[in-house]
């Protein structure tokens, strides 16, 4: 069976929900794919912080790094994950909370003045002044929203991510205006 790699890797999790551990020969066989592909859907939920590898396995992850903030997203209202928080200072003191990046940057849109923008730089968890950081649209690591919007600190870190999981680096103009042109077909 061919499927998807966002398929494929929910099928994973479903599994690992259910089993705790999978080898990796094992999920090669039942999805009908090479071990390199396994491997591969393993890296993105590894990163993810949903599945680790253990010896030529996989199990869930136990270590939790996809914990939950106490705060609403402001535009899609799921519960903002740790992960990916995107937190707006406005002028009037007010803190906009949004779930990733991608909900984040399209709430800039309700909330022009800003005194500090900051979100999670998706390698390191540190929080970066997002007006600095760069963003990986559409790559396959799906954490959050769709579109799939990552951040980075470092230019670099996006393009090596990038490499692995597609889709396109822009810096936070760009990846703005890009979030707000596509929302606007979308409605
Ligand atoms: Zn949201
Ligand atoms: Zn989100």
């Amino acid at each position: 069976m061919t499927k998807l790699p966002a398929v494929r890797q929910e099928q994973i999790l479903a599994w690992l929900q259910k089993e705790k551990r999978i080898t990796i020969e094992t999920l090669a066989e039942r999805l009908g794919v090479s071990i390199m592909t396994i491997h591969r859907d393993l890296d993105v939920l590894a990163l993810a912080g949903q599945v680790e590898k253990v010896r030529g396995a996989a199990q869930i992850s136990t270590r939790g790094i996809i914990g939950e903030t106490a705060h609403q997203c402001s535009l899609c209202s799921m519960p903002v994950p740790l992960r990916t928080s995107f937190i707006i200072n406005t002028t009037s003191g007010e803190k906009v909370y949004g779930c990733c990046p991608h909900c984040g940057l399209l709430l800039l849109e309700r909330h022009p003045d800003t005194t500090l923008v900051l979100t999670r730089d998706f390698l390191y968890g540190r929080m970066v002044n997002a007006g600095d950081a760069y963003y990986l649209i559409d790559s396959d690591i799906a954490v959050c929203c769709a579109p799939s919007v990552l951040c980075f600190a470092g230019e670099r870190d996006a393009q090596r991510f990038q490499q692995g999981f597609g889709g396109n680096v822009l810096d936070f103009e760009f990846a703005r205006a890009h979030l707000i042109s596509r929302h606007r077909g979308s409605e």
